[in-house]
């Protein structure tokens, strides 16, 4: 009996501290280099990387201000 609680708390533990690193990676700001590779369709990410790219360009202003950027840049480097 005290075996399966032991374990229980363990999976429990586990799962815990995953979570809370998946919220603090999804915290991290993105660079210009993984911006890019996302942009060329992620194939070089795999995909927690890039569902974290996704994830943090939802909350994070000071990132979709970056991305603008780039992409400007990008534009202007075509023109
Ligand atoms: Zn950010």
């Amino acid at each position: 009996m005290t075996f399966i609680l032991v374990v229980l708390a363990g999976v429990a533990f586990y799962a815990m501290v995953r979570a809370i690193k998946k919220i603090l990676d999804g915290r991290k700001h993105i660079t210009e280099a993984e911006f890019r590779a996302y942009l060329r369709g992620g194939r070089t990410m795999n995909d927690d990387d890039r569902s974290r790219v996704t994830r943090h360009l939802g909350i994070c202003l000071e990132c979709q201000g970056h991305v603008d950027e780039w992409i400007r840049k990008d534009n202007d480097e075509n023109a």
